[in-house]
């Protein structure tokens, strides 16, 4: 007999798992289809899992500093029985270098100062007295490994940066996805993975259910598309989109791991930091290593993949760049013939922010194009689309008049247009990871 249940989440990611969260919470029958085996197995087991506030966006601020709380009180949020595996948060804080690319951080301290966001500013000196393996000289602007001033310093050093204390990050991305997952089970919520959806089926101009590539289906007047770097696979399935301004499509990523230069302790001491001159941000990862990802600079080639499944996942140049491009900054860190690291992909949005919302087919939703930037905001993600979906559902129209959302802990109303699949490209946007 087929299963017919209220909403179906595709994907079982961080995101698809706290919209069954929150839906399963406020009374809904849900079940998240994924085919991986595993809830977290997508793009969210790679993440760098980051916790960071600083957005180029007022919206994009204050919704990661919203988020920031869910993590702090991770246990509490979800209310797990004791004794459960729960994912670490680790609070590291966060330095971002100030450069001229990002306009020395005023936007992102204004950002911050209206919001009550803590930040210290930091000169040079503290900067080295926190982290002595730190050169200063600037490098900027970034430049493929091939040019002859790759490497060379331009003359000037950093003048200091900005230390915003309430950051880190998570230490294992596809454990809180499986938490969140339990959670949304304790209310409910059914999963079903190891299956691949193949049609978005549809009846009388609305959406209707899903048909896996086995053949079996499952029914449900709601479909919220969460399948991260396939979303715009699905989007093209349920015939959605034609009215969209911003679409989605995979970008392949390689993050570095390597170890610490001996002698200091970046796994205890070391921070999160974001560096436009060196087009860099690293974090400490366990073993005394360091994870380096890059920010994208403009002079880098962008590997999209046309099949999320099937691409190259062997590091290539861009590992080695990224390894050297942060040497400039430690002048004392070792680069291993053995390369260790990430390969996944973003789901790329055209403007690099997110698409939260509803569609042009009636019961068809989705939370996606998180550009590589929106694990953090997972848990307010889940609350917002659960607030969309009921507003949408009771008969109100979203394009026309979009829901004002009051975030829970800064009890401020955001304007949920903002992450419209038709909005206008924003062009406040770094239109990079940096979102
Ligand atoms: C290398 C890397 C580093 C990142 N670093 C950070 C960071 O530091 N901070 C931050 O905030 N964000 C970061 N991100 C972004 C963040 O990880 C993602 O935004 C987030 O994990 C997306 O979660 P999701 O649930 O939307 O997607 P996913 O975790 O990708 O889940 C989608 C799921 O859909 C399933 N699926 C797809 N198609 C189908 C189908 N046809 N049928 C059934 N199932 C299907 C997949 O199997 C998958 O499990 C990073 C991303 C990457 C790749």
């Amino acid at each position: 007999m087929t299963k017919t249940t209220d909403a179906i989440i595709i994907g079982a990611g961080v995101i698809g798992t706290a919209i069954a969260f929150e839906l399963a919470k406020a009374g809904w029958k849900t079940i998240n289809v994924d085919r991986n085996s595993q809830s977290g197995h997508g793009s969210t087991s790679g993440s760098c899992a980051i916790i960071r506030t600083h957005y180029s966006t007022f919206d994009g601020t204050i919704f990661a500093w919203e988020a920031y709380h869910y993590w702090r009180d991770w246990a509490d949020y979800l209310g797990l029985p004791d004794g459960r595996d729960l994912a670490q948060y680790r609070e590291t804080g966060c330095l971002v270098m100030k450069t001229e690319a990002n306009g020395y951080l005023q936007k992102h301290i204004e950002n911050c100062r209206v919001l009550d966001c803590p930040l210290e500013e930091w000169s040079a000196e503290k900067i080295i007295e926190k982290l002595p393996i730190y050169s200063l000289e600037s490098f900027a602007p970034p430049k493929t490994s091939d040019n002859p001033d790759f490497g060379k310093p331009n003359g000037g050093t950093l003048s200091g940066g900005v230390f915003w204390p309430k950051t880190g990050y998570v230490t294992d991305p596809a454990l809180s996805a499986q938490n969140l997952a339990d959670a949304a089970k304790l209310h409910g919520g059914e999963f079903l993975l190891g299956k691949e959806v193949a049609v978005i089926l549809q009846q009388d101009g609305r959406v209707k259910g899903v048909r896996f590539a086995d053949g079996e289906e499952v029914h449900a007047p709601v479909v919220i598309n969460v399948a991260g770097p396939a979303s715009s696979k699905i989007n093209q399935m349920a015939g959605v989109l034609d009215d969209m301004t911003i679409k989605t499509r995979p970008l392949r990523q390689e993050v570095v791991h390597v170890p610490a230069p001996e002698g200091f302790d970046f796994e205890n001491n070391g921070l999160i930091v974001s560096d436009a001159d060196i087009a860099c941000y690293c974090r400490p990862e366990h073993g005394n290593n360091i994870l380096i990802g890059s920010e994208d600079p403009e002079c880098d080639p962008h590997y999209w993949v046309e099949d999320d499944v099937n691409y190259d996942r062997n590091f290539t140049d861009q590992w080695t760049t990224q390894a050297m491009r942060f040497g400039q900054r430690v002048p004392s860190l070792g680069i291993p013939q053995k390369t260790k690291g990430v390969v996944d992909l973003y789901d790329a949005s055209t403007d690099w922010i997110p698409i939260y919302d509803k569609s042009q087919l009636p019961g068809f939703y989705m939370a996606c194009g998180s550009s590589g930037n929106q694990y953090k905001n997972a848990p307010i993600a889940g609350k917002m689309m659960a607030a969309l979906i009921e507003y949408c559902e009771n008969g109100n129209d979203h394009d026309e008049t979009p829901l004002q959302f009051t975030l829970p802990y800064l009890q401020r109303d955001i304007d949920v247009g903002f992450y419209s699949r038709n909005r206008k490209i924003n062009e406040e946007s770094s239109f990079s990871v940096l979102g």
